[in-house]
């Protein structure tokens, strides 16, 4: 949980409250008597005895039971003016009265009423008190749960605006595995350390970089270090902070934003989730969001409106710059963009050696083995996969962190949390039967990625499951490969339906046909691997969610749509075909694979081709 300003604000709402009716009570008595102009003056009761002695009080005005008093002395202590100050009485003072008397001075007491109203008062306020400090702490956490109704009601100004480090500390040393965006940033560092190399030959620095990249790649990472290494304050704000229920309060954000950046030049002001408000102006359902629009003009009107060499330098990070209103790439706005990719083998490697360091690694176990089975992976994955490795280690008693551990934390990451292994029983085998389908598919067709493990363990969702190792190069796969990986997926359904009959198949294989329609979906209407020619029908992404036309995501007709069902279904229809026959030709061992496979839960990628081997009678038959 995090301190922000608002908790502070609505813990202290009560408090304020109580002090402010305690401070009323305390003082009624006194206030309410036409001596509201009483100097704020006040002395000790010894004080007052002493100007009783000197004969400097003209008069006492007791209330509040005999506690308090208000006494009217002249001196020349006082400037030789009578001044009203105010005593507080201790409580057994009888002989006091009687002193005043005797010095003839002016006494009158009031009555006490007020005290009694004054706990009447409390009495009162207890219930209403109560209501507020319930409806504080509910405030409170339906702002941290879904910062839905509590973001409505705080209007922007008592909300956090936007954070602000004085120091990052963190070093590019700390960032791996990124290299050509690392080098595009040491220039940023020198134009905020040294801006006069680039001012002397009259070059302009730039003001804005947008950082591209898939989440947890290290944009933010990146933004903090240019902060750390050249030393300068980092303000951030992530880009859905600013959208907010009531129109305006976004672009006020900004403007205090920018205020508060230019007072603290030179600095770094990193806007993440940029996209949340640099959507493209005008587009998305329902017409534009007004309140996005306000946000994203003031913060072009605040790029605009600050030269290069104030030493601003604003960084903004999207995984979607393709969704980005054009004027926020304009010159003179984010110009530079830099892309973060998802790390490859050397990249994941580095980024473990920084991670690693503080880890106890055991020595029989090389980052290389962990960069080599974790294609896919970011950063944030790798740093979180090694800390679930080294709870896990601890968990176990263990000294340093071995395979074992990396491997469970891998398989968490991936595929979710262990469950108990199911009880032998029919279900249990017709598991068995999906999980080899999908195995021995995947081993006997050429293309297809090799099988890392197969097991019966439950984890996440998956009752089981059957485990392949990622090539390394994920971005070009050819026509062969895409339909080996169909016929994988396809795979479990098909062992199903051969070995317990089309009337048992199960719902289990949902989640293996989602895929399976969606590559070949894919195949027809955007890599033009089907009959329908080289054509592209279809954008990456075309969901109307994300602020472009509906209308224009789908550019064919009818009759095409038709066509592209068509095509789909044919691929699949074939690849099924072609699955439904790998399993027929190898029933038996799969059988064999599948006693295997229920009596030890877990076949190793290893064991399985050789047993593969072991039991086909004719030698291994590639597809
Ligand atoms: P992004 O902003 O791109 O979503 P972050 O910068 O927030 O990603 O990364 C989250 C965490 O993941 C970082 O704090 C860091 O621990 C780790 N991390 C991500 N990328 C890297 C990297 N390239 N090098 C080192 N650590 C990284
Ligand atoms: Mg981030
Ligand atoms: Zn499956």
């Amino acid at each position: 949980m995090k301190l922000s300003w608002k908790n502070l604000l609505l813990w202290s709402l009560p408090i304020i409250v109580i002090s402010f009716f305690v401070w009323q009570g305390f003082f009624a008595p006194i206030t309410n008597e036409n001596n509201a102009n009483i100097a704020n003056s006040r002395m000790t009761y010894g004080r007052f005895l002493e100007y009783l002695d000197m004969g400097w009080v003209k008069k006492v005005d007791i209330y509040d039971n005999g506690h308090n008093a208000i006494v009217e002395a002249i001196g020349p202590e006082l400037g030789n003016r009578i001044q009203k100050i105010r005593v507080e009485l201790p409580s057994s003072a009888p002989e006091l009265i009687t002193t005043l008397k005797k010095k003839h001075v002016d006494l009158d007491a009031h009555p006490t009423k007020n005290t009694i109203a004054f706990w009447n008062l409390i009495g009162n306020l207890l219930f209403p008190l109560i209501l507020i400090t319930g409806l504080a702490f509910l405030f409170r956490r339906s702002n941290n749960a879904t910062g839905g109704p509590g973001q409505a009601m705080s209007f922007g100004k008592s909300k956090a605006l936007f954070q602000m480090e004085a120091k990052t500390g963190i070093i590019f040393n700390d960032v791996a595995g990124i290299d050509e965006a690392k080098e595009e940033f040491e220039e940023v560092v020198t134009f905020l350390k040294k801006p006069e190399y680039f001012t002397a030959v009259g070059a302009k620095i730039p003001k804005g970089v947008l950082l591209i990249g898939p989440p947890g790649t290290g944009k933010t990472l990146l933004a903090k270090a240019i902060a750390g290494e050249a030393n300068v304050p980092f303000f951030s704000i992530s880009g859905s902070e600013f959208v907010e229920m009531f129109v305006g309060v976004g672009a006020s954000r900004v403007r205090d934003l920018f205020k508060k950046a230019k007072e603290n030049a030179p600095c770094i002001v990193f806007i993440d989730e940029i996209d949340a408000v640099g959507r493209q102006r005008g587009t998305g359902i329902g017409g534009g969001n007004d309140e996005r629009e306000q946000t994203l003009n003031q913060l072009l009107t605040e790029m605009d409106g600050f030269e290069g060499n104030t030493g601003i330098i604003v960084i903004a990070a999207t995984n979607r710059a393709d969704i980005l209103d054009s004027a926020l790439l304009r010159p003179g706005r984010f110009d530079r963009q830099v892309t973060v990719d998802i790390p490859d083998f050397k990249g994941r490697l580095d980024i473990l050696n920084v991670h690693g360091k503080n880890k106890k690694i055991d020595q029989s176990l090389s980052l290389s083995i962990i960069a080599r089975r974790t294609p896919g992976f970011s950063g944030a994955d790798l740093a979180n996969l090694l800390n679930e490795a080294a709870i896990l280690t601890a968990r176990r008693h263990k000294n340093t962190i071995t395979l074992n551990e990396i491997d469970e934390a891998i398989d968490r990451i991936i595929a979710g949390m262990e469950g108990t292994p199911i009880i032998d029983s029919k279900s249990k085998r017709l598991i068995a039967y999906h999980e080899i389908g999908h195995a021995i598919v995947g081993t006997l067709l050429k293309d297809h990625e090799i099988v890392q493990k197969v097991t019966l363990i439950p984890r996440g969702q998956a009752k089981g499951l059957t485990w392949f190792t990622p090539s390394e190069d994920q971005s070009l796969i050819s026509r062969s490969q895409i339909k080996a990986r169909i016929m994988g997926a396809l795979g479990g359904r098909a062992a199903e339906e051969i070995v317990f009959g089309e009337a048992e198949v199960t719902t289990g294989a949902s989640n293996d046909l989602q895929q399976v329609t969606s590559m070949a979906r894919q195949m027809v209407t955007r890599f033009g691997m089907s009959e329908m020619g080289p054509l592209s029908l279809e954008n990456e992404d075309s969901n109307p969610f994300l602020g472009r036309n509906i209308n224009n995501s789908n550019e064919y007709s009818d009759e095409v749509a038709i066509k592209i069902d068509k095509q789909i279904q044919n691929i699949v229809r074939d690849c099924h075909n072609k699955t439904l026959k790998i399993i027929k030709n190898n029933r038996v061992v799969i059988d064999k694979l599948v006693d295997i496979l229920i009596e030890k839960e877990t076949i190793d990628g290893n064991e399985f081709r050789n047993i593969i081997q072991e039991y086909s009678h004719i030698p291994q038959k590639k597809y």
